[in-house]
């Protein structure tokens, strides 16, 4: 299937657009009026760039209220198409996008508006042309597919055809089954975007939130399996208009766009293999069983304030690497790396962002087809020189050009541990009913956030919650939550939109996105709090004002109160059960670790506790949770 991309969903000019489009990898695109009359080249030389980059111009859009006009306007308005039609020849695109009427002046009634497409067919065949009919979800008369595929059926002409827009269907909710009743044939071009779930005015939402297929929550795979199912084969292009992306990269955008059509015609693919328009290309999206390790970079310095730290939560120094300055810590299922090498990509991290959760390991069953998935979605490979008697452990750029490795059970990764560390005697730590990596916080600009949502849910089987905002003292975070039905993977990212919030104050402080706290589930809390307490841990002091307003909020016990309070710990419930989570104080740089309990299924993070929590952080000065020796 041909990939397309309008010129609008990217920021630049049109030079600029059409090399990142080009570079991308797509083979057309929709040029957008606007973009070429603010162009300082005529049609003709547009077109040769267009050439030049190997792309091709399926598409000339929008002309505007046309159909259903009272003359003399209608003749007026067909005097303008034949000037676009002169300028689409020069341009070297043969198809044109009407958009439904929304001039008050516009009369109804489908043989008017069928009546007027079947004299501009006319009119454009001369030229070569043809013309898609899309519904505009907030036209004068036309505002569902269904009625544009009547005017259509009803024009009954050869050059005048349906363009489908997913966003103009499902943001009315129309179910896009009714799709499959039209003749794949009949329709020209299908236009693909997603957006999230608000309930507001359907202009402003599309004219500012649409995003990429993935990056929302309209059911766009759903769309696109009907539009398939017609046998329609013509391009897919992104049509999206998104206030982030105006001000964004163009390369890193269109690299975006690109992978979100690949998965999103994979999960066509996957879901609805009778199609056979197309097959799957790469691997099923991935199942992530675990996180297997965490590995920071650090200098001496930071290294021993974070093993004194992983010391007192009960992480044994387990294990020392058999060549390199990195050290294993460990409890139950948790693994966690410090590497203070001197060369290589740690160092780097270490240079760029201080102590820092540069890489997180997951566990998978096939490594070589993570690798495969990843790369197919465009992610960019990472390799550094191994030593003898190291592993390659596979790896790709993550966020904040973090690492992600891949840690599989079938192959010889599975004993990276045994092949490249020697064991130290564990005996001395008794461990503090730690069991696992809960979840992993990684902060960015909300800039960046819609790339990296779109990157996890791409490439791993896993789903988002919807967007949650977080209300920090000093402006807004936005927090979403990517995670699997195992509970096997869970990621919360948060958003920051300026640097004055605490995960704004994160970006900047440590020079760029990443991971900025890691929780640690324990079996139960309160005997994890006070193993700790003893081993000198001294976690995050709640304001006093937070306990008696739980009696209010979820009528807990005085004594049941109190046991949280002595121990700072934060609750919260819900349907499914019951939440205790505790924080550590800010490390260097702000990074920060939690230790939470759930029980009986609940599946949340505790977001009403954020407020307190970041509050109470605000107020600390920076400092391990171990006292200074
Ligand atoms: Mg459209
Ligand atoms: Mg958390």
């Amino acid at each position: 299937m041909k990939m397309s991309i309008a010129t609008v969903s990217i920021s630049g000019d049109l030079g600029e657009k059409l090399q990142a489009i080009a570079a991308a990898g797509f083979d057309g695109i929709e040029i957008f009026e606007n973009d070429l009359l603010t162009c300082s080249r005529s049609p003709r030389e547009v077109a040769a760039m267009v050439a030049d980059l190997g792309l091709e111009t399926y598409l000339f859009q929008p002309f505007r209220d046309f159909e259903g006009l009272p003359e003399p306007l209608r003749s007026r308005a067909l005097e303008r198409a034949r000037y676009k039609f002169e300028l689409m020849n020069e341009l070297g695109c043969d198809l044109i996008l009407i958009c439904s009427n929304v001039s008050p002046l516009a009369l109804g009634g489908v043989d008017r508006c069928a009546a007027d497409f079947n004299a501009l067919g006319d009119i454009a065949s001369r030229y070569g042309i043809r013309i898609g009919y899309e519904a505009l979800v907030w036209g004068r008369h036309v505002f569902d597919h269904r009625d544009a595929w009547e005017i259509v059926r009803r024009a009954d002409h050869p050059n005048v055809g349906l363009i489908l827009d997913s966003f103009h269907t499902l943001s009315r909710k129309i179910d896009p089954a009714t799709i499959r009743s039209i003749p794949g044939d009949r329709i020209f071009f299908v236009q693909l975007a997603d957006a999230p779930l608000f309930d507001m005015d359907l202009l402003y939402w599309s004219r500012h939130f649409r995003n990429l297929p993935g990056q929302g929550d309209l059911p766009v795979g759903a769309f696109l399996g009907d539009v398939l199912a017609t046998g329609y084969a013509g391009p897919l292009s992104l049509e999206v208009f998104n206030d982030q992306f105006r001000g964004g990269s163009p390369r890193a955008i269109a690299a975006d766009g690109l992978r979100s059509l690949k998965y999103l015609v994979d999960g066509v693919a996957r879901r609805e293999p009778a199609l056979a328009v197309a097959s799957p290309t790469m691997p099923p999206r991935i199942d992530v069983l675990g996180v297997e390790f965490v590995e920071f970079a650090a200098d001496e310095e930071t290294a021993g304030e974070l093993a004194a730290t992983l010391g007192a939560l009960g992480l044994a120094e387990a294990a020392q690497h058999k060549t390199k300055a990195v050290t294993l810590y460990r409890q139950g299922g948790i693994n966690i790396v410090i590497n203070t090498e001197r060369e290589g990509l740690a160092h780097s991290a270490f240079v760029a962002h201080g102590l820092s959760a540069y890489a997180i390991g997951l566990r998978v069953a096939d490594a070589e087809a993570t690798m495969q998935r990843a790369t197919a979605l465009g992610s960019t490979v990472f390799e550094q020189p191994v030593s003898s008697g190291q592993l390659r452990v596979p790896a790709i750029r993550g966020v904040g050009g973090g690492l992600l490795y891949f840690v599989d059970e079938a192959s010889e990764l599975a004993n990276v541990w045994d092949i490249e560390f020697t064991p130290i005697d564990e005996s001395t730590n008794a461990d503090a009913g730690l069991l696992d990596i809960d979840h992993v916080a990684q902060t960015m600009d909300y800039s960046e956030m819609l790339t990296w949502i779109l990157f996890y849910r791409s490439i791993f089987a896993t789903s988002k919650s919807p967007m949650v905002d977080v209300l920090d003292p000093a402006g807004l975070v936005r927090s979403q939550i990517i995670s699997n039905d195992a509970g096997t993977l869970r990621l919360t990212l948060n958003g920051a939109d300026n640097h004055r919030t605490l995960a704004g104050h994160f970006i900047s402080e440590a020079f760029g996105s990443g991971v900025q706290h890691l929780a640690f589930r324990s079996s139960d809390i309160f005997a994890s709090a006070d193993a700790m307490a003893a081993r000198g841990f001294l976690p995050l002091e709640i304001s006093p004002n937070y306990y008696p307003d739980l009696r209010a909020r979820f009528g807990l016990a005085d004594d049941a109160i109190g046991r949280l309070r002595t121990r700072n710990i934060l609750y919260d419930r819900d349907g499914d059960g019951e939440f205790f989570q505790f924080y550590g104080r800010r490390q260097v740089e702000g990074f920060f670790f939690e230790i939470v309990e759930r029980r009986s299924g609940y599946d949340g993070y505790g977001a009403p506790n954020a407020a307190f929590r970041i509050a109470a952080q605000k107020t600390h000065i920076r400092g391990p949770s171990i006292p200074r020796a």
